[in-house]
Formats: structure tokens, C-alpha cells, sequence
């Protein structure tokens, strides 16, 4: 949708690759496509394939201006990661659903696939700017490649990927990634790689208690982890649903994935945490002296 779900809190565009929502060059496809349950996150119940009540005719949002206090807080954590405007542009060559209603259906399906693909890149991207896994390189650069290939590819091609097994292949490379980001940070070798993981800024940290800091997956809805030493841990796919995490320190923290809803982030410290997505910022609470990786942004309503 143009006027838009994230406005000015989407994840920046990476390494030359248009991975940030730009909702003026889409068709409004997230507001058609996706299902809603009326819930905290959407005021109203909408059917996948039916346009939002609020979408205006020529695709701009309604409520643009007063989403949350509209009751449609979803809408400001979704990122499409550049897949809205790829299909709108790219694959259907600007030609959009209301004019040609006979693509409509195909079109809206393909936005679930190419958005995996796109967050694929995305993180793709961000690994390459991780000087410890400076090994994986090439490795990476060839995953871009070839998930940058299949985004291009037409609409029955797309739609006929096997997009779990793409994205298997390209996690076990963002999982040695991590380890090696976060083994230099925690010291595994004598530890000076620290804080200074992006970029090859050497900071030193120290060791940081390497065995303790695996929180992979884990249940932590509500937990106190208020000042909690998340320095350098594995938070991948983590639930901190409502967690108090004022004042914890997560640099160099792996955030793939890890649930931030309502956790509260005021005074803590995700300056060089990695995978970590605008769309998670966005959910979560926050204040000034919250501490950001330099490509985010601080969302507007903390
Ligand atoms: S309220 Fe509707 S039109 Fe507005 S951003 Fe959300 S889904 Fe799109």
C-alpha cells in the first residue's frame, strides 16, 4: 500500500538491493493478500483477498496517519522487505490488480513467496557486512545470487518454488554466521572481536559467559531480564512476548527471528545486535535511551 504499514521504519536497503518497503511503488498488495483476525492487532476480522476497508482507490491507506490508535497496529509491523514493489513493478511490469483483475489472484499469492525470498536477501545482505564471517563470504555472495535469480523469475515459476528448502540452505549459512559473530564477541580466542563485529572495529569484550547466553527458541514471554548480560547470545527465534528487558545489554545479540511484541527495550543496549528487523523494533516498547544498530530506526511511537 502507498501511505503505508512502516512508513519511515522500514529496514533500509541493503548492498545495492531494493529490500525496503516502498509502498508508493505497490499495489497495496499486503492490504488485499493478507488475513486479519480481529484482535490487539486489527480492529476488524478481513478474508485474505479482500481489500481492507480503510484502502482508498488509488491504494493509499485511509487511516494512514492514525493506524494504532485506529486499532490497526499490525499494520505497523509488517515489512514486505521490497516484495510489494518488485511484484507491482518488476514481475507485473506496473500493471495492477484493479485495472487487470484477472492477475489479482496470482498476484496476491505470490506476495507471501517473494517476501521469504526478499527476507532472505535482506539477511543475506547484512551477514556480508559482518567482518567475522568473512570466511563465509563467498559462500553468502553465492546464496544472494541465487535468491536474487529466483525473485526475478515469473509468476508460475515463483509460485512453484520450494521455498522451506531455500530457506534451510540459507539459514545453516546464517547460523555459522552467527557463531562466528558471536564466538569473536564473547572472546572464544582470547576475545577482542567484541563489540566491533560490524565493520572489523575491533572493541574487545572480554569473556562473556559464551555457554550460558544460548537462548535459541526459548520461552521468555514475560520474563525479567531487566540489566540481564545478553551480550553476544543466541536469541534466535526467542519468544520475549511482554519481556522487561530495561537496560539489558543485547549487543552483538542474534535477534533472527526472536519475538519482541510488547517487550520492553527503554535504556537497553542493541547497539551491534544483528538480524535484528525494523518490523521487530516496531513492535516492541522503547525509549530515547534505547540503544540501536545504526541501520534501524527509532519507531516513532516510543
Ligand atoms: S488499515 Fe488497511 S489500508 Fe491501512 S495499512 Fe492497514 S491494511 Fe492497509
Amino acid at each position: 500500500m502507498s501511505e503505508q504499514r512502516v512508513p519511515a521504519e522500514t529496514d533500509p536497503g541493503r548492498g545495492g538491493l531494493d529490500l525496503r518497503a516502498d509502498c508508493a511503488n505497490c499495489f497495496a498488495l499486503c492490504c488485499v493478500a493478507l488475513a486479519f483476525t480481529a484482535s490487539a492487532d486489527f480492529a476488524v476480522d478481513k478474508d485474505a483477498g479482500q481489500p481492507c476497508g480503510n484502502l482508498l482507490p488509488d491504494f493509499r491507506c485511509g487511516v494512514h496517519a492514525r493506524l494504532r490508535p485506529e486499532g490497526y497496529q499490525g499494520c505497523t509491523v509488517y515489512d514486505c522487505f521490497g516484495a510489494g514493489q518488485r511484484i507491482s513493478q518488476v514481475t507485473y511490469a506496473g500493471q495492477d490488480w484493479r485495472s487487470a483483475p484477472q492477475t489479482a489472484r496470482q498476484m496476491f499469492a505470490l506476495l507471501p513467496v517473494v517476501r521469504q525470498l526478499h527476507e532472505l536477501l535482506r539477511y543475506l545482505t547484512e551477514a556480508l557486512e559482518l567482518e567475522p564471517a568473512r570466511p563465509l563470504h563467498a559462500d553468502l555472495r553465492g546464496a544472494l545470487t541465487r535468491i536474487e535469480r529466483l525473485a526475478q523469475g515469473s509468476p508460475d515459476e515463483i509460485l512453484a518454488l520450494d521455498v522451506a528448502a531455500h530457506r534451510q540452505e540459507v539459514n545453516v549459512l546464517l547460523l555459522r554466521t552467527s557463531e562466528l559473530v558471536r564466538a569473536g564477541a564473547l572472546g572464544a580466542a582470547g576475545g577482542a572481536a567484541g563489540r566491533g563485529a560490524r565493520a572489523g572495529k575491533g572493541r574487545g569484550a572480554g569473556r562473556r559467559g559464551g555457554a550460558k547466553k544460548n537462548r535459541r527458541g526459548a520461552d521468555l514471554i514475560g520474563a525479567n531480564l531487566k540489566g540481564a548480560d545478553l551480550y553476544g547470545a543466541d536469541l534466535r527465534g526467542a519468544y520475549l512476548i511482554g519481556a522487561d528487558l530495561r537496560g539489558a545489554d543485547l549487543r552483538v545479540a542474534d535477534l533472527i527471528g526472536a519475538d519482541l511484541r510488547d517487550a520492553d527495550l527503554s535504556g537497553a543496549d542493541l547497539t551491534g545486535s544483528f538480524f535484528l528487523t525494523q518490523a521487530q523494533l516496531n513492535a516492541a516498547k522503547g525509549d530515547a535511551g534505547t540503544g540501536l544498530p545504526p541501520a534501524l530506526t527509532r519507531p516513532s511511537h516510543w
